[in-house]
């Protein structure tokens, strides 16, 4: 697929992203997000303040001015008029975004006068988080109606708002979004659990770095999606919030220096040449120390925490973007794949960081988008990472081919492709069982060259070569060992007659007609060795130069008994 392709099927992610965040909001319902909305006023808080008596005073709270305005502290959260009964057969909740603060009370009043209270500090609100990261708190059950809910939230960091998203809900709408926010995430852990097991198993046999990476990127993922989720809180109900908080942060930044690391194992070496690889380390360093930065530092500096946070994971698209650019003026083979597994996420960093900054507003979605881009995400990657390995496993099969040819080159003899000398022997030696060796000289072939030219007598030799080729068996090894001296050696068991390739030398259609003969000396023994090598060259060469002394055109065996001897 060509990499315009891969622009434009980012471009589409990026759209797809953007028409998720704009959704109206009852398309979004099914998700976490339930209830009605509640409209919430303020009151920053003072010594001596009771919630009995403020409850009752709606007037003193501001609801105009923005929350974020407030700076942190200590505050008072009023909600709007609810007038409906909290009743055993439909229960009714409040449900918030889980933001960072250090305690939170809540108050209700009721149309009898009754105030029910419930306290919780950070470790109590942990018992308060439904899946989603909501706080919800059950309202008392009464006969009276519910007037309104005021609730206290002490040390509110208020790094974009004190009290953020409240909703009035039933009991059975929020049983349901846990259980809709449940399947979402099983799917989203299974899904990493299932990639991370593959893959490392793939590592086993390849032992690609790219591969670890991935591994890495995922079980992040995964860890990030337990605690982001609320469900660390349910399977670690003693956790403080705000260390629920911290282990999301340093989670989802080891992530994305592990998606770094990845993307640096991943695209070709020459993406990453100089400054390209220089910046990318930077940016893993960067995203490490943020996180760990936030996770040690927030609970004293909880903003100059968050603003660092958020600034370091704007600058990710800075290194994404050459990163990419880079890519496709280098014709990296795996950008369309890369640019699609990661549109959704960059987009989605890119709109948690902006609202980070306060740019845009809080957004249900926002965090949980999340995942299901990180889903994709880690998906797409598999299939890169396969496509990857089938890649590299077609380049090193083109080298074994390169090789088996280079290496056949070299054994060839050229003028006739027999094997050479060389070959010949480092095949023979180590036959196992008794072997047969035959040599075969052309018969005055200086008269040959004579006669025909010395083109003629390569003819010659070619034509010798596949008469001799032809008439062996699969298992013979047949070679020109110099000039117009050939070799063949076969197992005993299976000797090639040496009088019949006489006759079939003879019968040869030579260059101009020309009658061809050679001589033949043979000798049969072990082939273990190279010293049992020269004992039966020895001995065929003696029967060779006893074919010639007898008048050529024969074939002469040497003793089996002493081989040697003969020499
Ligand atoms: P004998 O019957 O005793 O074997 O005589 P001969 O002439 O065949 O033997 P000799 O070893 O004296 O000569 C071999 C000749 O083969 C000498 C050389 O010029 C020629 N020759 C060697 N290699 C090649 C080659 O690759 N092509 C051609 N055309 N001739 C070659
Ligand atoms: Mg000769
Ligand atoms: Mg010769």
């Amino acid at each position: 697929m060509g990499s315009g392709r891969g622009l434009l099927l980012w471009a589409l992610g990026l759209l797809c992203l953007s028409a998720a965040l704009l959704a109206p909001a009852p398309s979004r319902a099914a998700g976490g997000v339930v209830g009605t909305p509640l409209r919430v006023c303020i009151l920053p808080a003072e010594p001596g303040m009771d919630p009995a008596t403020l409850l009752r005073q709606p007037e003193r709270f501001d609801c105009a001015t923005p929350q974020a305005e407030f700076g942190s502290g200590d505050y008072w959260v009023l909600s709007s008029d609810i007038g409906e009964r909290s009743r055993a057969r439909r229960p009714l909740t409040v449900r918030i975004a889980s933001v960072w603060q250090r305690g939170l009370d809540v108050h209700v009043l009721y149309a009898d006068g009754e105030v029910a209270t419930e306290t919780a500090d950070a470790s109590g609100i942990s018992r308060h988080i439904e899946l989603g990261a909501i706080v919800e708190h059950e309202l008392p059950l009464r006969k009276a109606e519910v007037v309104r809910v005021l609730w206290h939230v002490k040390d509110a960091a208020n790094l974009r708002g004190i009290l953020i998203g409240p909703r009035l809900a039933t009991r059975d709408q929020s049983t349901q979004s846990n259980l809709v926010m449940g399947a979402v995430y099983a799917a989203f852990g299974g899904l990493c659990i299932a990639l991370v097991v593959y893959n490392l198993a793939l590592w086993g046999a390849l032992r690609h770095r790219f591969q670890l990476a991935y591994c890495a990127m995922v079980g992040g993922l995964l860890i990030y999606a337990v605690s982001s989720s609320g469900a660390l809180a349910w399977l670690w109900p003693e956790i403080a919030n705000t260390t629920r908080l911290r282990v999301n942060h340093l989670m989802l930044a080891l992530s994305g220096a592990a998606a770094l690391v990845f993307a640096r194992t991943f695209f070709e070496a020459r993406v990453f040449e100089g400054w390209m690889g220089r910046l990318t380390t930077a940016m893993v360093v960067a995203l490490v120390t943020a996180g760990f930065g936030f996770f040690l530092f927030a609970p004293y500096a909880i903003h100059l925490a968050d603003r660092l946070y958020a600034l370091i994971f704007l600058a990710v698209p800075a290194v994404l973007a050459p990163m990419l650019w880079r890519a496709w003026r280098q014709r990296s083979n795996y950008l369309w794949l890369f640019a699609v597994a990661w549109a959704l996420p960059i987009s989605t960093a890119v709109a948690r960081a902006l609202h980070n900054l306060g740019l845009i507003p809080w957004n249900f979605w926002l965090d949980n988008s999340t995942i299901l881009s990180m889903a994709a995400e880690a998906l797409i990657s598999s299939l890169a990472i396969a496509y990857r390995i089938r890649i590299l496993s077609r380049e090193r099969d083109e080298a074994i081919t390169a090789e088996t040819m280079a290496r056949r080159l070299a054994e060839t003899d050229p003028l006739t492709g027999l094997l050479n000398r060389r070959a010949f022997l480092e095949h023979s030696i180590g036959r196992t069982g008794r072997q047969t060796l035959l040599i075969a000289d052309i018969d005055h072939f200086k008269r040959v060259n004579d006669t025909l030219g010395h083109d003629g007598g390569d003819e010659v030799l070619r034509v010798f070569a596949r008469v001799l080729r032809a008439s062996v068996p699969a298992s013979a090894l047949v070679a020109r060992l110099g000039g117009e001296e050939f070799a063949i050696i076969t197992h005993s068991d299976e000797p090639v007659p040496a009088e019949a390739l006489l006759a079939r030398l003879r019968a040869a259609r030579m260059p101009f007609d020309l009658s061809v003969t050679a001589s033949v000396g043979v000798c049969s023994g072990p082939l273990a060795t190279e010293i049992e090598w020269k004992t039966l060259y020895r001995g065929a060469d003696a029967a060779l130069f006893d074919a010639k002394a007898a008048g050529r055109d024969r074939a002469r065996a040497a003793r089996p008994e002493t081989p040697a001897a003969a020499a």
